[in-house]
C-alpha cells in the first residue's frame, strides 16, 4: 500500500464537512445508532498492524472507512450495528490492517493529547491535576534556548506555572519537575493505548502481555 494511505491512518484528520456531502457510512449511522449512544462513531477503536501489533487508536467512523476500503478488517466488535447502503455492520472495537505497515514510532505519537495522557493531566511543576483545557505544554528547556518539541522536552503544565516559568529553565524559575519526562518507547505506546481503551475489555488481549 502506498504512503498516502499510511498518512491517513496515522495522522489526526480534520473533521469532514458534512453539509450536503456526507459520507454514506456517517449518514447511515446517524439514523441507526441508538439515541442513548450518540457518540458511537467517535468511540475509540484499536488499530493493529497485520502482525497484530497495536499501532494506533482511531475513531469508529475512520475504522469503518478503512474496512469499507478493504484495507482493514474487524477483529473485535461491539454489539451495536451501523448500516451501510444494504447491510448491517457491527461496530468495530479492534481492527487489523490487512497488509503490514512500517511505522516510525516517534513521529506517530507526539501530540498534545499524548503528552497530557503520559503525564496523566498532572502539571509537572505544581503536581496538581487539571482538566485538559486547563493545561498547556511546556518546553522544559525553552525553545529560545534550542529546546526541542520532543517527548523528553515537553511536559503538561498549568497556566499559572507556565506564566511563572516564562522563558526560563525550571532551575532559573525556582520550579522543580515532578519527574523527568520519559522518552517515547513501545512501552509508552502500549500504556497510552491502555489509558484510552481502559474501558474496552476487548482490547485487553492485544495490549496486556
Ligand atoms: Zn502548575
Amino acid at each position: 500500500m502506498d504512503s498516502r494511505y499510511k498518512a491517513n491512518v496515522l495522522r489526526p484528520r480534520p473533521r469532514i464537512s458534512v453539509a450536503g456531502n456526507r459520507p454514506a457510512v456517517e449518514a447511515a449511522a446517524k439514523t441507526d445508532v441508538a439515541p442513548r449512544r450518540p457518540s458511537v462513531m467517535q468511540a475509540p477503536v484499536l488499530v493493529l498492524n497485520a502482525t497484530f501489533e497495536p499501532i494506533n487508536v482511531t475513531a469508529v467512523r475512520r475504522a469503518l472507512v478503512l474496512m469499507l476500503k478493504g484495507v482493514a478488517q474487524a477483529e473485535e466488535t461491539q454489539t451495536a450495528n451501523v448500516h451501510s447502503a444494504n447491510k448491517a455492520v457491527a461496530v468495530p472495537s479492534v481492527i487489523r490492517l490487512l497488509s503490514y505497515r512500517h511505522i516510525p514510532q516517534q513521529s506517530r505519537a507526539l501530540s498534545r493529547k499524548n503528552i497530557l495522557l503520559r503525564d496523566r493531566n498532572i502539571c509537572q511543576f505544581c503536581g496538581r491535576t487539571f482538566s485538559t483545557s486547563e493545561l498547556t505544554l511546556d518546553h522544559v528547556l525553552p525553545r529560545s534556548r534550542g529546546g526541542r518539541s520532543s517527548w523528553e522536552n515537553l511536559v503538561a503544565c498549568c497556566y499559572a506555572c507556565n506564566n511563572r516559568k516564562g522563558d526560563r529553565t525550571p532551575e532559573e524559575a525556582g520550579l522543580q519537575l515532578a519527574r523527568r519526562p520519559r522518552p517515547f518507547t513501545l512501552h509508552t505506546s502500549r500504556q497510552l493505548m491502555r489509558l484510552i481503551g481502559h474501558k474496552d475489555e476487548k482490547w485487553r488481549k492485544y495490549l496486556f502481555y
